[in-house]
């Protein structure tokens, strides 16, 4: 049970939001204590700052007269050890100070510094009332009667012991979502506390440390033993409404709230601390929940473990998929990731054994079919208009039929270019080393990777001809297109440009909507299109621009483009109907195409492994990218050239490979160039060890005319 405060402490380590790389260190005012785990104000040079607690002790290397007071406790939160030992681990492995990391996946809203004037009570979002759970809860939603391989899958689940990783293997449609129900359910269906707790080290029983914080104390239950909790993260936004509404069906007498960036910073902040406290058992949500505080964690689910939005940017750059496993072995309890098309790291720790393999080879629903899935050659059939000729065909019977069909372009506006057809001029952004989109739609040029906007030009800037053309396809061409060509249609448009801010989430709604009532006949999307949405009525699909990624430079690309081909696929012929899937391509005898018409990722996973282990390619080596931004590249280029340098003569540089300083893929964006150098090692401790006394001394180089410097652990793309 926890410790008594040792009244001898006079110092507090703390963590705070300032890369400084270690805990900083403060006086407890006399008569006070500072537990370990809470929230506290603390002076940082002039400013002050919301900090954790992380340790107190009696001595201190700060000279007395430097020592600075701790400041008082804030909305009587406090962490856990198990917590504060998830986000160093994480720290450390992403290499970046601890309180740069933990502090900022907590809401903004409960890590705001309270006015100076301190003697108002704290009335932030925190004192917010949950939703009462129901006390008479309806009948929940019955399960399907679970096909063989679905129960043995959960019974794997439920029977395993202490961390137990588990990869669940299976189409789109094959039913895994069933496969984390019911493993939720057996999880839920457990004594809360049945096992005693001999791993949790000191006082990390955080469930018993009594909750203060106002208008969350739960006056019926005062100390009632919190009941089991799982963790479901999932990719998108968009797909949480959805899985909440099945969520709270299913389990209509356990609360369950969903983490994610939509929420206002109230709601963020009130679902956080249900979740803390252990009264939420269901926890949905978006990457930054894997650092959810959760007292009685028993199940972590990852659904769609291969989607690349569980990697975050800015900030820390951590793998929420990654962390999920880390956080499944410091529990000690089984994680599932769950996919149709695995990432070949997942995909290689289950072939080595090191992921338990559970696999659904049949599609579960209603006779859901299979589509067909076929090239066109455009070698053979070239494109009109972005439309090779039997793709036309395919979408004139579609609409013959009345079925519906999705058109997928991953490019957004209505051209990647706009071009003069007398002298050349070609739309470049003026601030990166790319071209800005020509818009129809509110006639703009627009860059997609710095937002530069700009009108269209009503003649070309270098000569003044009239004539300017857009080159190649973007969702708005494609979708004028389609009406030219069949008037009578109804079609529809889902791409970023018009689903962005909350009236956009709303318009995105209605128009998957309008797709599910049957009221759209061709839907022309982004891969926004591709995710989750179970369209009953598709029964054709056609992809317009796959060889984009068939060609770029990025070895993980094909991986990429194979998962996105199968996603969208599995748009198709949802209700048992015969289907297609049209992929217009010039290289219709690329091996991925073979492996895609077969349905096979065992096929292609095992082609692209080989070609990793003899390339000497992630997961066969680990890797971190050096990263550097500066007004010229030849600044960034020097300044990695200079941190390469330093690496010779450390005795840990022998077990790593430090490769040129090279200009990024897209070296100039917005109005910075940029330069990286990467780093690799066969074994992941021998990069670490060298990250560990190579990175110190890149701090203490200082900046030398570089604006920042960055480094990212696993890059997945380089
Ligand atoms: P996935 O998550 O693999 O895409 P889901 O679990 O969402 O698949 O299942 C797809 C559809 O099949 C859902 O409508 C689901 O209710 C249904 N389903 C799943 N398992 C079964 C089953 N054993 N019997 C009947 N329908 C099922
Ligand atoms: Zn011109
Ligand atoms: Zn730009």
């Amino acid at each position: 049970m926890s410790q008594p405060e040792l009244p001898a402490a006079r110092y507090a380590q703390v963590i705070v939001d300032v890369p400084m790389p270690q805990p900083l260190d403060y006086r407890i005012p006399a008569g006070t204590t500072a537990a370990i785990g809470a929230l506290v104000v603390v002076p940082v040079g002039r400013r002050r700052h919301i900090g954790i607690v992380v340790g107190n002790s009696d001595c201190t290397a700060v000279a007395e007269s430097r020592l600075r007071e701790l400041g008082a406790p804030v909305g009587g939160l406090r962490l856990s050890p198990r917590w504060l030992e998830l986000c160093r681990f994480a720290a450390d492995y992403y290499h970046f100070p601890w309180g740069e990391l933990a502090l900022p996946v907590l809401p903004p809203a409960l890590r705001r510094v309270p006015s100076a004037k301190g003697t108002r009570r704290r009335s932030t979002p925190v004192d917010l009332d949950p939703a009462p759970v129901p006390a008479a809860p309806p009948s929940a939603e019955a399960a399907p009667l679970l096909r063989d391989e679905q129960q043995t899958a959960i019974d794997a689940i439920a029977a395993s012991q202490g961390f137990a990783p588990f990869l669940l293997f299976g189409v789109t449609g094959s039913g895994k979502t069933e496969v984390y129900l019911g493993a939720i359910a057996r999880v839920l269906a457990t004594q809360p506390h049945a096992e005693a707790a001999p791993d949790m080290p000191r006082d990390a029983a955080p469930a018993t440390v009594p909750d203060t914080t106002p208008g969350l104390s739960d006056p019926e239950s005062p100390g009632a033993a919190p009941g089991p909790q799982v963790l479901l993260l999932v990719p998108e936004i968009n797909l949480t409404p959805q899985l909440h509404a099945r969520l709270s069906a299913r389990f209509p007498a356990h609360r369950v709230v969903s983490l994610h960036s939509s929420l206002s910073p109230a709601e963020r902040a009130a679902a956080w601390l249900e979740a803390h406290n252990g009264r939420a058992q269901i926890i949905l949500g978006t990457r930054t929940a894997v650092f959810a505080s959760l007292p009685c964690l028993r199940l972590i689910v990852v659904d769609e473990e291969h989607d690349a939005s569980f990697k975050a940017h800015g900030g820390v750059p951590f793998s929420a998929r990654d962390l999920a496993v880390k956080r499944g072995q410091l529990e000690g309890i089984p994680i599932v990731l769950g996919s149709a098309t695995p990432s070949l790291e997942t995909w290689q720790l289950a072939q080595a054994g090191r992921y338990r393999l559970l696999q659904l080879a049949q599609r579960a629903s209603g006779g859901t079919r299979e589509p067909v899935m076929e090239t066109i050659d455009l070698q053979r059939d070239p494109a009109d208009n972005g439309l090779a000729e039997p793709l036309r065909e395919a979408l004139e019977q579609t609409l013959a039929r009345g079925e519906q069909a999705l058109v997928f372009i991953n490019r957004r506006g209505f051209a990647p270019v706009l071009r003069c057809g007398a002298c050349e001029w070609l739309s470049k952004c003026p601030n990166c080393d790319t071209f800005a989109a020509y818009h129809k739609v509110g006639a703009a040029l627009r860059c997609h990777h710095c937002g530069w906007t700009a009108r269209v030009p009503a003649a070309c800037p270098d000569c003044g001809n009239q004539d300017l053309q857009g080159v190649g396809q973007g969702t708005q061409r494609v979708e004028e297109t389609l009406r030219k060509l069949w008037p009578q249609a109804r079609i529809a448009r889902i791409d970023r440009d018009n689903t962005q801010g909350a009236r956009g989430a709303n318009r995105a709604g209605a128009a998957f909507d309008a797709v599910h009532a049957g009221d759209v006949d061709i839907l022309v999307g982004t891969q926004m299109i591709t995710k989750g949405h179970d369209f009953r009525g598709v029964t054709t699909v056609g992809v317009l621009n796959a060889d984009a990624q068939l060609v770029a430079a990025d070895f993980r690309a094909p991986e990429r483009l194979f998962a996105v081909l199968m996603q969208v696929a599995g748009r198709a012929g949802r209700a048992g109907q015969a289907s297609r899937v049209l992929i217009q391509t010039r290289y219709p005898h690329h091996p991925l195409f073979g492996a895609l018409a077969r349905q096979s990722f065992e096929a292609f996973a095992q082609e692209q492994i080989e070609e990793r282990r003899a390339a000497r390619m992630p997961p066969f080596v680990h890797q971190a990218l050096l990263t550097a931004a500066a007004r010229t590249l030849e600044q960034a280029i020097d300044f990695l050239r200079r941190c390469r340098e330093l690496h010779e003569g450390l005795p840990q540089s022998s077990a790593v490979t430090v490769f040129d300083a090279v200009p990024m893929p897209l070296a100039r964006l917005a109005s910075e160039s940029r330069g990286q150098l990467l780093v690799e090692a066969p074994r992941r401790a021998d990069l670490h060890a060298f990250l560990n006394v190579w990175l110190p001394l890149l701090r203490d180089m200082g900046n030398r005319g570089v604006l920042r410097w960055a480094i990212e652990v696993d890059p997945q793309s380089i």
